[in-house]
């Protein structure tokens, strides 16, 4: 007997905001997902933002997860001294949870920009694939992501209690048109953030002076 779904998010989060968070709420809604894992990447300190550290990155995601019920912060990546691929973090997920169907959850681009991913092929065997409508990437697919979905998509929901991985849904999500790089240019442009990302994210944002104009 199968666990309930899980869904994991990774991203760089820099900062979160709610083009991560509501669809992952609407996934964990409409899949029964158990629990939303949060997995900030690391990123190799010469390409970090030169606003932001992970331990600011990963106390935003802190935050974000404490308003969400059954949202948690999952470090392993972010607390590596390299980057890693999201084959390893799933097959680590896969051997320590080995009777919980697990739901990758990802964006159009990152769906559309799949075959340049790391050992993309094997992903399918070790989760599910949960992809949001996101504003600007149109289901254009290419021709290697056009035969994963012939082959692996779903439109029932119970597909992916049923089975541990291997299935690809489509969700019909609210399309939330913003990006981590526009939100940093309005915070860096001295406008308000309210509404496009938690009010406890943008409080810990103006008392860490975070992406705030050049003097
Ligand atoms: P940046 O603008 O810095 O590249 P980003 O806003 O695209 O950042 P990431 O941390 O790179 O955010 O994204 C993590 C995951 O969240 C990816 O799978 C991405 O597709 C998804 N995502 C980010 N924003 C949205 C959005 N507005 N709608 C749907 N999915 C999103």
């Amino acid at each position: 007997m199968l666990q309930a779904p899980i869904g994991i998010l990774g991203g760089t989060f820099d900062p979160i905001h709610i083009g991560h968070l509501r669809p992952a709420i609407e996934a964990q809604a409409a899949l029964g997902l158990a629990e939303v894992r949060l997995v900030p990447n690391h990123i190799p300190p010469h390409r970090a933002s030169p606003f932001c550290s992970s331990e600011q990155r990963l106390a935003m995601v802190r935050l974000a997860a404490a308003e969400n019920p059954g949202f948690v912060v999952d470090e392993r990546e972010i607390k590596r001294d390299k980057p890693s691929y999201t084959i390893d973090t799933l097959i680590e997920l896969r051997q320590a949870l080995p009777d919980t169907p697990i739901c990758f959850l990802m964006g159009m681009d990152s769906l559309l920009s799949l075959p340049s991913w790391h050992r993309w092929q094997e992903l399918l065997s070790h989760a599910h694939l949960v992809v949001s409508q996101r504003p600007g990437w149109q289901p254009d697919y290419p021709i290697e992501v056009a035969e994963l979905l012939a082959l692996h998509r779903t439109q029932d929901p119970q597909d992916l209690h049923r089975h541990r991985h291997g299935h690809i849904w489509l969700a019909d999500n609210l399309p939330i048109e913003l990006s981590a790089t526009r939100l940093r240019a309005l915070l860096a442009a001295g406008q308000d953030p309210r509404y496009l990302l938690p009010p406890t994210v943008a409080s810990y944002i103006q008392q860490q002076g975070l992406y705030q104009p050049a003097p």
